[in-house]
């Protein structure tokens, strides 16, 4: 596969931008190479600056659902930019996609937009702390919340990929209030709660969807929720990749477990730039303009993104593509395995309605030690040989890889043969 043009321009760019990339996860340090230029995308394919085609599984890192330039959304989008870029004041859109949110998150009776899932994690957590007066916030090792500088504390993903605990830059007095507990080990966050008095918030992904995907245990999540109420400790979900996504109403819904606040980002914005947070009013009434806890955003509630979030919704909720999406991914899924065994490659994947991990590993994936027992080196051979036979997964074990609506029968088709494909060509590396 020829990629001259995209070599260029990596090279033009690593000369301006750190790392060539404007987000780390970008760059294909961890699996060697250079990342490829996309000219154009359309449905389940990026189509890259040297003409080559790539079926996508990394799609914007689950913020595309619909699939890429998808014809309704563009149009959507054009007339958004039509009307204007941004007004810096309100517009009939916002109560639209506040509406549409609240309804679908029973857990949520206000929401506030803001431009990134970052600021929506930020902002939640600055509110539990000034709700309860307290400063201690609790997370889970591998769990990656943006890149706030009080959450970038055993960060999964880009930060696990590249063995980085902790960012540097993060003083010392900021990371003393953020405490590590273990996903799907309860007991290692009753081991905090006995100690500190001062907690005013768990945060968490329900899924674990940052150090690949992992799922919560049976009683997990109820677990988490219990314990936070009889401490007075709020729970924070970020749902930026699960909602809309493993479910309508995200993670929350298909658990039936009610968090304080959830954290909303990528899918709602349509590809965009976008989040939100939300919760109870006795919660989102503590914000600026109303109470003491200050939140703002010069784009945020973009016109632009908040019609295209709308449109994306609302194809959701219309179509409710959930049980094909499931459906797909599992005959995917079943005949990944099945080519996995047959070539004798350890492989195990995990998987939640559009979203799924598979790992080189012989274990089941359950947690944080299991999750970093993967075969890295195995998966950087199957990321180079996946990318030569056009997929594209993300250039890290530790990630989601995301279904849009257009990945088809025939996209499923097509991809368990190159897996197959794959997996002989590797198993000896
Ligand atoms: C992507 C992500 C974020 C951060 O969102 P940005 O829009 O990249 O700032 C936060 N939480 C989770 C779970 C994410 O996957």
């Amino acid at each position: 596969m020829n990629r001259r043009k995209s070599e260029e321009l990596y090279d033009q760019a690593v000369a301006l931008i750190p790392g060539g990339v404007n987000s780390p996860v970008r760059a294909f340090l961890s699996v060697g190479g250079k990342p490829f230029y996309v000219d154009h995308a359309k449905g389940p394919c990026l189509f890259d600056v040297d003409g080559n085609t790539y079926l996508d599984f990394v799609s914007s890192w689950g913020a595309i659902i619909l699939g890429h330039a998808d014809a309704g959304l563009v149009r959507e989008a054009q007339a958004a930019v039509m009307d204007g870029t941004s007004f810096g004041a309100c517009h009939p859109y916002e109560p639209v996609l506040a509406r549409m949110i609240v309804d679908a998150f029973p857990s949520m009776e206000m929401v506030r937009l803001t431009s990134s899932g970052t600021e929506a994690t930020m902002s939640a957590v600055r509110l539990t702390r000034g709700a309860t007066g307290r400063a201690g916030v609790i997370k889970f090792r591998g769990c990656y919340h943006g890149h706030v500088d009080s959450l970038l504390v055993k960060a999964g993903s880009g930060l696990a990929t590249y063995g980085v605990p902790d960012s540097e830059g993060i003083p010392a007095d900021l990371a003393k209030h953020t405490l590590v507990a273990d996903f799907n080990h309860i007991d290692t966050v009753w081991r905090i709660v006995k100690d500190r008095k001062d907690i005013a918030c768990l945060i968490m992904e329900p899924l674990m969807g940052n150090m690949g995907l992992v799922l919560p245990g049976e009683t997990f999540l109820q677990d988490v929720r219990d314990l936070c109420d009889r401490h007075g400790i709020l729970l924070v979900f970020d749902e930026v990749i699960t909602g809309f996504r493993v479910a309508y109403g995200g993670a929350q819904e298909m658990y039936g477990v009610r968090p304080d606040l959830t954290c909303l980002g990528k899918i709602i914005g349509g590809g965009f730039p976008i989040g939100a947070f939300g919760g109870s009013r006795a919660l989102m009434e503590k914000l600026a303009p109303l109470g003491g806890v200050y939140q703002a955003g010069t784009l945020s509630g973009n016109p632009v993104a908040v019609r295209a979030g709308i449109y994306t919704l609302t194809r959701l909720k219309e179509e409710m593509p959930y049980d094909l999406l499931r459906a797909r991914l599992e005959r995917l899924g079943n005949g990944v395995s099945e080519a996995a065994r047959e070539e004798g490659v350890a492989y195990t994947i995990n998987s939640a309605t559009a979203m799924f991990t598979g790992f080189f590993n012989d274990r089941d994936v359950v947690d944080y030690e299991t999750a970093v027992s993967s075969d890295r080196r195995l998966y950087e051979a199957f990321f180079k040989a996946m990318l030569d036979e056009g997929i594209f997964f993300a250039p890290s074990q530790y990630e989601a890889a995301f279904l849009t609506l257009a990945h088809d029968d025939g996209v499923v088709e097509k991809t368990v043969e190159t897996f197959r494909r794959v997996f002989r060509k590797i198993k000896n590396s």
